[in-house]
């Protein structure tokens, strides 16, 4: 049985305010939301994608002012950031206060909190009266949903509502930003670009997505290291000239129109235009377009190095990876 779909904001927060969980449309991808001090809520949320206990959650906040209910520490380098991203997609790791469950950030010491740009969504949290704990809506390593269809074809009988929030502006995850030790290191790119970023804090060291610990205090392995991550069930390569396929069921994505597409059976361009965010908002739908279509292979083109393009090239590695196809 699917989920009650709804855009009542009240009905949803009481759900949440229950030990529900809720499923709601952000700037970036929909999330999976919970309450983040119910811990059996969080443990119906990491049942609910199958996702592996040593991958950490990103905490959503109505208000920057609301970091304290979760953070040890709100350091001036952080304090900077948020004057200038939030609302917005940066997820900054901070302290984490003693309150926060464990098993929200997988046994480290460290949050990770943000407050989404999206009017629903954060209306949703400040009516729940409680942060909300809460992963992309989507089963652990596939594709991220970026509208409601998105989330009831992929978790619609795991979730107890389904907030309607329209499709996703920014379509991509958000940049996950340690600001808890002396430098920042960038985890993740994502919404908010390092260029942007680095505009206000300097230049920033990209490191791995570090995961939780163990009950031993071990570190576990990092979700981008397992084999699949954001990927499609198609096998998917990256090649820098998309040359005449071998095989006619290949389907090409391509970031703009281009002239090097005969003998694909489908075509997916991004952005008409070239507009890294037009194509950011288009990625996972036309992913999940081509997955449709039972194509032997998904051929994609890299995006140029810069700006959004670095945590697009990001996801269609880690979905190469997953298949064993990263030319
Ligand atoms: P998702 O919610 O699936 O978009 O992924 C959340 C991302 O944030 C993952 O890459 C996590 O590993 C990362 N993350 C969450 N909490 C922490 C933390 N305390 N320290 C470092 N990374 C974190
Ligand atoms: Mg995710």
């Amino acid at each position: 049985m699917t989920c009650p779909i709804t855009t009542d904001v009240d009905r949803a927060a009481a759900i949440l305010r229950n030990g529900g969980l809720v499923a709601f449309g952000t700037e970036t991808v929909y999330g999976l939301g919970a309450n983040v001090f119910d811990v059996r809520a969080v443990a119906r949320v990491f049942e609910a994608k199958g996702r592996p206990t040593f991958d950490p959650l990103i905490v959503h906040l109505a208000e920057p002012a609301d970091i304290m209910r979760v953070a040890a520490a709100f350091p001036p380098t952080a304090r900077q950031l948020t004057e200038r991203f939030w609302p917005g997609p940066l997820t900054l790791i901070l302290p984490k206060l003693d309150t926060v469950p464990d098993l929200v950030t997988a046994g480290l010491h460290t949050v990770a909190v943000r407050v989404p740009n999206h009017r629903m969504a954060r209306q949703l949290i400040s009516l729940a009266g409680v942060p909300i704990a809460a992963p992309s809506a989507n089963p652990f390593g596939e594709v991220s949903p970026t509208t409601a269809d998105h989330v009831v074809q992929q978790l619609g009988d795991r979730i107890d509502c389904l907030l309607d929030g329209g499709p996703s502006r920014v379509g991509l995850e958000s940049t996950v930003l340690d600001v808890s030790g002396e430098h920042p290191v960038l985890l993740r790119p994502g919404g908010v670009t390092q260029e942007e970023i680095e505009s206000v804090v300097g230049r920033v060291e990209r490191g791995t997505t570090p995961s939780g610990a163990d009950e031993h205090g071990t570190p576990q392995r990092a979700p981008g290291l397992l084999s699949r991550h954001y990927a499609p069930r198609t096998r998917l390569a990256i090649q820098v000239e998309a040359a005449r396929p071998s095989n006619p069921h290949t389907g090409l994505l391509l970031f703009r129109p281009d002239d090097r597409w005969e003998g694909y059976s489908v075509v997916e361009v991004l952005s008409e235009g070239g507009d890294l965010r037009e194509a950011a908002a288009n990625f996972y739908a036309a992913v999940r377009r081509l997955d449709a279509c039972r194509l032997e292979q998904i051929v994609a083109v890299p995006f140029p190095e810069v700006g959004l393009g670095r945590a697009l090239n990001d996801r269609l590695r880690r979905a190469a990876t997953a298949s064993g196809t990263r030319l």
